[in-house]
């Protein structure tokens, strides 16, 4: 990995740029980051060493480009098609670009870029609802091969999903805000993107805690060195096909405090057995609907990524089913936001045999009641 900087200084445009870290570097050494200069390293990708070989090599892979900038900023239009040229002198390399400014971008590629370069990612960051909303729509009708989504700072709620749906997003990294002044990024935005990606099958990033961490209401303060560290040792991280989620550590919760929890949520208690699924176990026996249970559980939730995730349960048709949506056991989402199990994973066989004990549980509580 390279980083390639042909020029510094930019504009704070939305809010992710509040705690903006160029603007907080210059500041500490009394410079202006307002003020855009091109850079000694402007022509970092011709560069060559004594030996006539390339300071940037293949073995450097991937090259972050304008990292202390934006590359489609206003005061680098005159700079910019240089870059360009540079970029397609350069194919053996793979060049990541990160904008705030994808309104920008027609305006400001070569006239060959044509569908778009091979060797280019651009990423777009998306630090909330409203700026997603106005940027991804954009970064989707635009000719571009390699696209990313970058959530950081992560100021909010974010749901992507259906703009994850269209396929044409390779990946997405999301973490929170470092420095004096960060923002708090909640867990629960986090898992809620991680679970976006997985049924959209993309890989997703959780790439930093940030500085003010809440997880589970609870706010940590967590010094600088340990955010990057504490958000890969979390596996909250995801790879299709990898089974990395089974490094997440979690405690199945106990049944009685479940059952009080679903007794709070207005939703969940609206479902009950009807006097004709009473008589359907009746005449079947528990051990007949403890195996369709079984079943359901093996065939429609244990996969890493179910087929239909979010809507594989039908909401009639087997008592069941009715079971699954009173104890929230409908869908992975619903399992990781009740029960802890994590989206992502294959179910193993001792959660499986927990699910199928919490819906017998509830079913055998609706047959006792009259
Ligand atoms: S666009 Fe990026 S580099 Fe520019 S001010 Fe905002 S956060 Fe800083
Ligand atoms: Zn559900």
């Amino acid at each position: 990995m390279a980083i390639w900087n042909p020029w510094h200084g930019c504009h704070k445009l939305s809010p992710g740029c509040l705690n903006c870290y160029v603007y907080r570097r210059d500041e500490s050494i009394g410079k202006d980051a307002s003020i855009v200069t091109k850079t000694g390293d402007f022509t970092l990708p011709r560069k060559k060493n004594r030996q006539g070989q390339f300071k940037l090599t293949v073995e450097d892979g991937e090259v972050f480009t304008c990292m202390t900038s934006d590359f489609f900023l206003e005061d680098a239009d005159a700079w910019r098609q240089e870059c360009w040229d540079m970029i397609r002198e350069r194919q053996d390399l793979h060049f990541h670009i990160i904008t705030k400014r994808i309104d920008r971008f027609a305006k400001c590629i070569p006239p060959d870029w044509g569908e778009g370069w091979e060797h280019v990612t651009i990423c777009i960051t998306c630090e909330n609802q409203d700026r997603a909303d106005y940027r991804l729509p954009i970064f989707l009708s635009l000719p571009i091969l390699h696209r990313k989504i970058i959530s950081e700072p992560m100021l909010g709620e974010l749901n992507i999903e259906k703009y994850l749906a269209t396929g044409l997003i390779e990946q997405v990294i999301c973490g929170g805000e470092s420095g004096d002044k960060a923002r708090p990024c909640d867990f629960r935005w986090i898992q809620e993107v991680r679970r976006q990606c997985i049924r959209c099958g993309i890989p997703f990033v959780f790439k930093q805690t940030g500085a003010v961490f809440v997880k589970d209401g609870k706010v940590y303060h967590i010094e600088r060195k340990l955010q990057m560290a504490q958000a890969k040792k979390s596996g909250y991280s995801y790879v299709p096909g990898t089974g990395s989620a089974d490094a997440i550590r979690y405690h199945l919760p106990e049944r009685s405090e479940l059952f009080t929890r679903l007794g709070q949520s207005d939703f969940r208690s609206r479902f009950h057995l009807s006097e004709k699924e009473k008589a359907y176990i009746a005449e079947k026996g528990m051990e007949t609907i403890r195996s369709h249970a079984q079943d359901f559980v093996a065939k429609r939730l244990s996969a890493e990524n179910p087929a239909n995730d979010g809507k594989q349960t039908p909401m009639k048709g087997h008592p069941v089913f009715l079971a699954q949506h009173a104890t929230a056991c409908c869908c992975r989402g619903c399992l990781e936001k009740w029960h802890r199990i994590p989206a992502g994973k294959v179910l193993r066989p001792e959660e499986q045999i927990y699910i199928v004990d919490v819906l017998m549980d509830w079913i055998r509580k609706e047959c006792d009641a009259n």
